[in-house]
């Protein structure tokens, strides 16, 4: 939440002006007779104690005080009243973490339960409710205002509030609001029990009605927590399932950093990969954007992920005081709450996993071990995707040469002419080469120096070609080279070059036929046929074929070591 400074003066100025002057005016309006101090001190201890135990139900958060202030009202006033929710406000400020650099939050809750205790109050006095009353009829109707006006006027501040600071907010009858007015229906009839029952059997009520009131929200508090546990269980589980979908390293962590985010409040995310015992950063998001970050292994030894990778156990700090002064750190100033936890598989680390939030107290205990779940689903998934991408290039590659092998290239070659006939590409051509007299060369130095020059070869086209196209290796000691975008006087070029630089490039192998390995140079010469689309034809399996006969009519009859181009 930024609220910027301006407002922040705003809200001290409007709070100096308004509630000190205000109280004092509701003194004088509505002037409390005898006060019997020990039921009032219990009042006060009671929604000391109830706003102290808030509760959330579904996502909103609930403060059941309302019943002891409207006893309180119906008792003593709005002056009264408004005293005690001013001292419930400290309970308050504890339950939300509110510190001196977010001091004026407290000062606008003040602000708004002074607003809330006055408009309502003063307008049932003056509608001609009687302090202290003990007609029946007056105590449910004007407390039944009471609460009404209660709730409405906080929702009106409240809504000011947002707009005010832009915050988002779901408008007059949100979520929050159905259940504001729902908690009435609850504490509405407990309100005028306690102002009842105190009048008639005396503090003795506040045990009879405290206590069973205090074990309803304990229980209501328990069955949220766990509600929330199971909910985050189930997002957990969801996302669980989408990771083991992903099949690319990327994809995997893309996701795995926007799913949390969106699960918990957290403003930054940092990847952590162990490599070999070193760390690094593999991916790192600052609200929503990636960054790149360098830190050695030494730096992160003593930042917070190092504190991990020591002791294997997953952390939590609520706020930056307790972990800025445990090293440097890659985490920017403002961040304050943090989670980190291991990101094991097989009992063995293999990353650390860092989200930090803006906000203190943003994270909770139980989300460690939803977060470490998530971590080893991460792991998992992503060795899983390593297999599946390690299996994919296995089937497309050629083991020899781990150029593509002739499947990739039939798919490949599809594909692209597809892209000429719907104009994608303007052209594409396609080189076909064949070794000369490879035979004698397996003959003369044998069957395993024959493969190094087919290796040799390979990485040299690739040298050549860089990605200029696709280069496979189509049969024995044929490759195929797809050139998308060349025209055949481009292709012609192209093919002379890499013919002459094969011709000038010794080969090294290692004979292996005479009785010592003997390491010799051997140089080779190759065939190519040169055939382009669509101006000789618009079909993959054509394109072969014709610089398939280029090659063998046009170069290998001519004499071989030369170049051809298709003729129709
Ligand atoms: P040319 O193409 O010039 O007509 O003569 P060539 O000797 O190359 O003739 P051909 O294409 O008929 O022979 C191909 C030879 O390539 C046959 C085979 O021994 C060799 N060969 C094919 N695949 C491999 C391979 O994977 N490793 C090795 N070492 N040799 C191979
Ligand atoms: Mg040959
Ligand atoms: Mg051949």
């Amino acid at each position: 939440m930024d609220i910027s400074k301006r407002t922040q003066r705003l809200i001290w100025a409007i709070w100096v002006l308004v509630v000190p002057f205000g109280l004092y005016s509701l003194y004088h309006f509505a002037t409390p007779s005898e006060i019997n101090w020990p039921i009032l001190l219990g009042y006060t201890a009671l929604a000391i104690i109830t706003t102290y135990f808030p509760f959330k139900v579904a996502g909103t958060t609930l403060f059941l005080v309302q019943w002891i202030n409207l006893a309180i009202f119906l008792k003593y006033g709005a002056f009264v009243e408004s005293i005690v929710m001013q001292l419930a406000i400290i309970p308050l400020a504890m339950q939300l973490k509110i510190g001196w650099s977010d001091f004026y939050r407290a000062l606008f809750n003040s602000f708004m339960f002074f607003m809330v205790s006055a408009i309502s109050g003063v307008s049932v006095l003056l509608m001609g409710y009687q302090i202290g009353t003990l007609n029946i009829h007056d105590i449910i109707l004007f407390g039944c205002i009471y609460q009404i006006l209660n709730t409405f006027t906080n929702h009106v501040i409240l809504h000011f509030y947002l707009v005010l600071t832009k915050q988002e907010h779901e408008g007059f009858f949100g979520r929050d609001s159905i259940w504001d007015y729902a908690g009435l229906i609850v504490t509405f009839p407990f309100g005028i029990m306690l102002y009842l029952l105190i009048e008639y059997v005396g503090p003795v009520a506040f045990l009879l009605l405290g206590i069973p009131f205090l074990i309803m929200t304990f229980l209501v508090r328990l069955y949220s927590n766990s509600e929330r546990v199971n909910e985050d269980l189930n997002q957990a589980t969801e996302i669980g399932h989408e990771l083991a979908d992903r099949l690319s390293g990327d994809a995997i962590k893309d996701l795995f950093l926007s799913r949390i985010s969106k699960m918990l409040p957290v403003d930054y995310s940092y990847i952590i990969d162990i490599d070999q015992g070193n760390m690094y950063f593999l991916k790192s998001m600052e609200k929503d954007i990636n960054v790149d970050i360098y830190q050695s292994h030494e730096e992160l030894l003593r930042s917070i992920a190092g504190i991990v990778y020591k002791k294997d156990k997953s952390i939590l700090f609520n706020k930056q005081k307790e972990w800025r002064k445990s090293g440097s750190d890659f985490l920017p100033m403002d961040a304050e709450s943090i989670i980190s936890v291991p990101i094991s598989r097989n009992q063995k680390m293999e990353g650390i996993f860092v989200i930090a939030s803006r906000k203190k107290y943003a994270f909770e205990t139980y989300q460690l071990q939803i977060i470490s779940l998530l971590c080893s689903y991460f792991a998992v998934s992503l060795e899983k995707a390593r297999y599946v991408q390690d299996a994919v290039s296995k089937s497309e590659r050629c083991g020899l040469t781990k150029l593509y092998n002739y499947r990739y290239l039939d798919q490949q070659l599809e594909i692209n002419m597809n892209q000429v006939l719907n104009g994608e590409l303007r052209q594409l051509s396609l080189l076909m080469m064949d070794i000369d007299h490879f035979k004698s060369i397996n003959d003369a130095y044998g069957h395993q120096s024959g493969n190094d020059i087919l290796f040799g070869l390979a990485r040299l086209l690739e040298k050549e070609l860089g990605d200029s196209g696709t280069i496979a290796r189509y049969g024995g000691e044929e490759f195929v080279v797809i050139l998308p975008n060349y025209s055949k006087e481009q292709s012609l070029v192209l093919a002379e070059e890499l013919r002459e630089k094969i011709e000038s490039t010794p080969f090294e192998i290692q004979t292996d036929l005479a009785d010592q390995p003997l390491l010799s140079l051997v140089n080779i010469t190759i065939s190519i046929g040169v055939s382009t689309a669509p101006e000789d034809c618009d079909d993959a399996m054509a394109l072969i074929r014709n610089a398939d006969r280029a090659l063998y009519i046009g170069a290998k009859r001519e004499g071989r070591n030369r170049v051809a181009e298709y003729v129709k």
